[in-house]
């Protein structure tokens, strides 16, 4: 496609002019990857159409929630009956009782939950409940972890304990952040040191279990149970920020794995997002009813939403988590992510290219080094001029990953066996470029 026949390029300039960045989210505009994204026309499966009525292979999959990939038949018609009895009502409906005990069913560390519109929502209200709970002021995270844009959370790493919260963004005072410590992902030291000197102030940490705002990483179980042993000791809440991985890594979410592996381990609370409202707007956070109980009209942590548990949302989320509920689901989708990592894999290592992967359930990281990092630092140390190139190799080949070399992948269950093998195929001839 030359520049002259491509109709996205005018379309961007068109939204560049009353978008800023031409974009409603800032990853989308294409920054780390340089070119001009893709304006979605219609989707359907595992694939999406651009403007320009290019066919892609979808991995990213509206960033999560769509597991099931596009246009599933049963949740559009289930979509489309919801429509009918009205667009929202702001007065509650048995959906959101049948969604919530879904969810329960599913996540049972989540004794009562309450549903919001957006991931950073229900981040930012488990933020308040945890320091209304605990009376505390200070919070836990951990660099390369995102959990929304509320204001405390927008913190950069500092170089030690004495540099507590520096803003990652303008207008962001400096007064909201300053009880904000940013620590480094898997490095227990650090963390028991922290809790040795604040331990006894701390209202709560919050993590992503494998974060996959770095990519893909995953929490080291060592690391997950000082965490918990840290803030149970000093009552401290831990909160799981399950927005990507719940229900994407495993019908019971991310913590499921982890318990397998740490006797009794249940998080304090739990963030939910994407998959639960099935490409709909709607996020949830809950956990130990004692906790919950703190919200408001219960308790005295403020919190609310015209749009909260939205009657067509609901309808979404709750057909798609019927659907994955089926037996196998995720064993089968695991098992398809891993053809499509290890296939990558094995045409890296054939053309001489650095590259290691991992995977579970339906989310995945590359990365083009020669061992899986474990911290954020180490991702960063990816080439970025030889991903991007990998990247725009397999755009032009109709092969759609996330536009940015810190950011996970995702297949869906639209995604068929041949449907990897041509992305396989695709990244033969891409790794012959680089
Ligand atoms: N937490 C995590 C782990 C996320 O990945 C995201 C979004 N990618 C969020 C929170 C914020 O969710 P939203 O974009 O719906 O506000």
């Amino acid at each position: 496609m030359t520049p002259n026949t491509d109709l996205n390029l005018p379309l961007f300039e068109r939204a560049k002019t009353i978008i800023p960045g031409g974009v409603n989210s800032p990853v989308r505009a294409f920054n780390a990857v340089g070119g001009t994204p893709r304006f979605v026309q219609r989707a359907q499966g595992a694939y999406f159409w651009d403007t320009n009525d290019q066919q892609f292979v979808d991995y990213i999959g509206s960033w999560g929630p769509m597991i099931l990939g596009h246009g599933h038949p049963e949740v559009v018609a289930t979509v489309q009956a919801a429509v009918l009895e009205g667009f929202s009502f702001g007065a509650p409906t048995e959906r959101e009782v049948v969604l919530a005990e879904k969810i329960r069913e599913l996540v049972p560390s989540m004794e009562m939950l309450r549903m919001v519109s957006s991931g950073t929502e229900a981040g930012m209200s488990a933020l308040r409940l945890a320091r209304g709970y605990t009376g505390r002021n200070k919070i836990i995270k951990f660099n390369g972890c995102y959990h929304g844009h509320a204001d405390s959370l927008l913190v950069k790493a500092g170089s030690g304990l004495a540099t507590f919260g520096a803003s990652s963004s303008a207008g962001v005072p400096a007064d909201v952040v300053k009880d904000t410590i940013v620590l480094e992902y898997n490095d227990v030291a650090q963390l028991e040191e922290a809790f040795a000197k604040i331990g006894n102030e701390v209202a709560c940490v919050i993590l992503e279990p494998i974060a996959g705002n770095m990519n893909f990483v995953r929490a080291s179980v060592e690391f997950t149970r000082r965490i918990r042993e840290l803030t149970q000791e000093h009552g401290a809440l831990m909160i799981y920020d399950e927005v990507m991985t719940g229900f994407r890594v495993a019908l019971g979410c991310a913590q499921s794995l982890y318990a397998q592996q740490i006797e009794g381990f249940v998080p304090d609370l739990t963030v939910l997002g994407k998959v639960i409202g099935g490409g709909m707007p709607m996020a949830a956070f809950g956990g130990r009813r004692e906790i919950m109980q703190k919200l408001s009209p219960l308790g005295p942590v403020y919190q609310a939403g015209t749009l909260s548990g939205n009657p067509i949302a609901t309808a979404c989320g709750l057909k798609t988590l019927e659907l994955i509920s089926q037996p196998g689901f995720h064993a089968e989708l695991h098992l398809k992510t891993g053809h499509l990592m290890q296939g990558l894999k094995a045409e890296a290592d054939a053309a001489g290219i650095p590259f290691s992967i991992d995977w579970q359930g339906g989310l995945f990281g590359f990365y083009l080094l020669p061992e899986l990092p474990s911290t954020y630092h180490a991702v960063m140390k990816t080439d970025g001029a030889l991903f991007n190139k990998f990247y725009h190799g397999m755009l032009a080949r109709g092969h759609y990953f996330a536009p940015a070399l810190y950011e996970a992948g995702f297949v869906s269950s639209a995604h068929t066996e041949a449907d990897i093998e041509r992305t396989v195929e695709a990244a033969r001839a891409v790794f012959q470029t680089l």
